[in-house]
């Protein structure tokens, strides 16, 4: 179980750089700063190992800690208390608070951030301490790294300048073609990790001090707008203020405080306000979605440039969501509308599996059923009404 997150090319990519990066610094630092030497490179290397051993451990947490999974069956004590869930079908539980189910995982995660294809597996409740430790020794390593790294190649490249104007007692790094260039990728990869770790540290830290998962920021941002126009505001249930915030995910042993099922609340909120905002939102969407028939089969395929035309491969819904094969006659519950796009639920045949079909497929392959009749899809009638509801 162990082996199989880590043999994928997430965990293997991040483990190379992690080791790429941190024995390449090493060597770079024997030369430039030689720790046997003086006390100065020793306590440099010391710092340099202790915040790499770190990374690694953070990381190896993360992924084998995971997020903690809401347990087969689970439902409310209070039998009054289940409609204001959501039942998963796949779990065959209700979503406590702030869990959601995962795809990839195919398990409600407890308080889930987001799926991490770098610890291939999800950021939540158990795990997110873990998670914003390695963001922050990676940044902070790297960062080091990067320092050692393109000083070392600076005077290696200079070495014969050095030899004849410097000093002295400049540092003496010699430099092969072979370690020139492992030591240039490792600077690329070490400066990429600070830039693009960096951003996500800055993410991870905003969503500890508000105590709301990039998942909840959605939920917040639809219930802002369902709101719109009425007195009623939907305010984070689980703000308790900036150091309480900090406390429930940051602290030395990495571990949270709450069990993942019931939460600390802030004063007046109620411990269902986002699970019922929740259920709002489904019974909008409900209310909005559209039936549509299928007319011209479609693979699946990511660039359907010979069989839909250049207008439809060149214009695809920027996201990293699927795509659906279809068969002529199958029947799709439409919820988004692009120009070219359509993003919908397929009707599935047998009630026996409770896997939903869900995703995107070109426009021109479907009509729309009114009233029982086909209404021909064209834009022109459609393309106001649909903007309008896209927003
Ligand atoms: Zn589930
Ligand atoms: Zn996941």
């Amino acid at each position: 179980m162990a082996l199989s997150r880590v043999l994928h090319w997430g965990p293997m990519a991040a483990l190379v750089i992690i080791f790429w990066v941190s024995l390449a610094t090493v060597a770079c630092n024997s030369m430039y700063w030689p720790s046997h030497s003086s006390w100065g490179g020793l306590v440099n290397l010391t710092a340099f190992l202790m915040i790499s051993s770190s990374t690694l451990y953070h990381f190896m947490s993360a992924l084998l800690v995971g997020p903690g999974h809401v347990p087969k069956g689970w439902e409310p004590q209070e039998e009054s208390d289940k409609e204001m869930l959501q039942f998963c079908h796949t779990c065959v539980a209700y979503k406590a608070p702030r869990s959601h189910h995962c795809r990839k995982c195919g398990k409600c995660i407890q308080k889930m951030d987001h799926h991490c294809p770098w610890i291939n597996n999800c950021v939540g409740h158990q795990n997110h301490g873990f998670f914003v430790g390695f963001l922050l020794s990676a940044v902070l390593g790297c960062a080091h790294a990067s320092w050692i790294l393109s000083m070392s190649i600076y005077y290696g490249l200079h070495r014969s300048w050095f030899a004849h104007h410097g000093l002295g007692h400049e540092p003496k790094v010699v430099l092969t073609l072979f370690t020139l260039i492992v030591f240039i990728f490792a600077l690329g990869m070490a400066i990429g990790v600070v830039l693009a770790v960096g951003a996500l540290l800055f993410f991870q830290i905003r969503s500890i001090v508000r105590n709301q998962t990039g998942i909840e920021d959605w939920i917040m941002e639809k219930a802002a707008y369902r709101l719109r126009g009425t007195s009623k505001t939907l305010l984070n249930p689980y703000d308790l203020g900036l150091s309480n915030n900090f406390g429930l995910v940051l602290n030395l042993s990495c571990r949270p405080k709450c069990d993942g099922i019931d939460w600390p609340l802030r004063d007046g909120a109620h411990k269902f306000d986002l699970t019922h905002e929740q259920i709002l939102q489904k019974r909008d969407k409900r209310l909005r979605t559209r039936e549509y028939r299928i007319r011209l089969s479609y693979s699946g395929s990511w660039c359907p440039f010979w069989s839909m035309g250049f207008r439809v491969a060149c214009q695809p819904p920027c996201a990293d969501e699927p795509r659906i094969p279809l068969d002529i006659g199958d029947v799709v519950f439409v919820t988004r509308w692009k120009k070219h796009w359509l993003y919908g639920d397929k009707a599935q045949q047998s009630l026996t599996t409770n896997v939903r079909i869900r995703g995107w497929f070109p426009r021109k392959c479907a009509i729309e059923v009114v009233d029982g009749r086909h209404a021909e899809d064209d834009f022109s009638s459609h393309d106001k009404p649909t903007k309008k509801k896209q927003r």
